[in-house]
């Protein structure tokens, strides 16, 4: 049965506690810096999308310069406290760490990164000033990561910045679309106002795009304007009752996890998660933390091909998610409207596509697991409507764009709506890369 209020307020908020907590001394974080090599080249830096010099940060830290090495951060990812807490850094900086090739731990890159970071948000340190206004002025679709990341390097070089953002507030995919024992809602305001901090750059909220604003409006009250609305609409599964009480959408599960009280939300005794990324993860574990009694993923593959990283599948099974590999949902059965059972396909698999990737393919062979919730978490789909009225989707369903500028002069876009989604972190350097052809297009030079 889906119901809430499943556990005693103690208990949502063990489930619900940081997952990784900050290092609890100074002294431990002065340990942890030590053991860094700094490396010449560092591969850590190399495999951040952002490019943060990671051996610099982690030598101020050890020198007990802890506002240089939150500068070193910020000036590469003004998301850098956010990303620390939410980016796969075991298939990222860490995962190329040097120490694993002499298989030792790692240096704890994100949790030194946090170290630095949290203290100059809890702090307000200013560390970045202003430059004279030039007069110019854009506007900013999309308080997300890849929106903010771009305000900020706007406002640095002295553009006047104003964000329209749908939600009430900002943070887009951070404050919306990620587990809740990875960053608190406010965390998320505190990051964003650290970010805005600097001048220049105005929120405002509750402003949708092709609802309260239009394109051609700010393109007639802006010199430029930069679009980084995200994903949208979850994908849809396409099987028979498909619309029964009790299949919801992954993104619609978390997002009301981050708005509501934990023990409001209602979950069902046996769950099923479709697919196998981080929000399938997230809402998987998320069920688990509220009170489900089993949860179930289905994923069509193999182990070997999964989207999720290990740590992120480890955290499902410590949490007691099943999953089953090689299964695809092939049908929703219902009692009175309401769903009780998912019928699947088994799967094998077949050729490899053009990325090399090996295709599941039906086996004709099914099977029946008794549920009363599914979650479906099988990707997103790109706000289409959103963007269609302006001619810059490509046949993908993606704003096609050229060095961050579409197709309409002093029109630019980046992050998820252009890439269909990826990490924090990607979209922190999409909005960077966008301010950088923003610069280049109003004539200034972006130091
Ligand atoms: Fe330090 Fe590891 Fe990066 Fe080398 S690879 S600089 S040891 S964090």
């Amino acid at each position: 049965m889906i119901k809430n209020n499943r556990l005693t307020k103690e208990q949502y908020q063990q489930n619900f506690s940081d997952i990784h907590p900050p290092f609890e001394t100074q002294d431990a974080a002065l340990v942890e810096a030590n053991r860094c090599l700094f490396c010449y080249d560092a591969p850590c830096t190399k495999s951040c999308p952002t490019s943060i010099n990671i051996p610099k940060f982690i030598k101020q830290i050890s020198t007990d310069n802890i506002k240089g090495s939150a500068h070193t951060i910020f000036q590469s990812n003004i998301m850098g406290a956010g990303c620390s807490k939410v980016c796969p850094v075991e298939k990222l900086c860490e995962g190329s760490c040097v120490f694993n090739l002499m298989h030792e731990t790692p240096i704890h890159i994100a949790k030194l990164q946090r170290y630095a970071t949290e203290k100059a948000i809890d702090q307000k340190w200013q560390l970045f000033e202003r430059k004279k206004s030039t007069g110019k002025k854009a506007a900013i679709v999309g308080a997300g990561p890849a929106g903010l990341s771009c305000a900020h390097v706007l406002s640095r070089e002295g553009i006047d910045v104003t964000i329209y953002e749908k939600e009430s507030k900002g943070g887009g995919l951070m404050t919306y679309g990620i587990a809740a024992y990875k960053v608190t809602p406010k965390f998320c305001e505190d990051e964003v106002n650290y970010i805005t901090s600097i001048g220049g750059i105005e929120i405002k909220y509750d402003q949708e795009l092709g609802k309260n604003i239009s394109l051609v409006e700010l393109q007639k009250r802006y010199d430029v304007v930069y679009l980084a609305i995200g994903v949208g609409l979850a994908r849809q599964l396409d099987i028979p009752g498909e619309d029964a009480t009790g299949v919801i959408d992954a993104i619609k599960f978390i997002y009301e996890l981050r708005n509501n009280d934990f023990s409001s939300l209602a979950v069902g005794d046996r769950v099923a998660v479709i697919g196998l990324g981080m929000t399938a993860i997230d809402a998987a574990t998320q069920a688990k933390r509220l009170g489900a009694k089993e949860v179930t993923i289905i994923y069509r593959r193999t182990e070997a091909e999964k989207p999720c990283t290990d740590v992120e599948l480890d955290i499902a099974k410590l949490d007691g998610c099943n999953i089953i590999w090689l299964a695809a949902p092939k049908e929703v059965k219902s009692i009175n409207g309401k769903v009780n059972q998912l019928v699947c396909s088994r799967m094998k698999l077949g050729e490899p596509d053009a990325s090399g990737r090996r295709s599941p393919v039906d086996t004709n062979d099914t099977f029946e697991l008794d549920v009363d919730m599914i979650i479906k978490a099988a990707g997103q789909t790109p706000f289409e409507k959103l963007v269609s009225d302006i001619s810059i989707i490509n046949t993908k369903g993606k704003i096609e764009i050229r060095n961050c500028a579409s197709n309409i002069k002093g029109v630019f876009a980046g992050g998820d709506c252009v890439n269909g989604g990826k990490e924090v972190v990607d979209a922190v350097q999409a909005g960077k890369d966008g301010a950088s052809s923003i610069l280049s297009y109003l004539g200034i030079k972006n130091e």
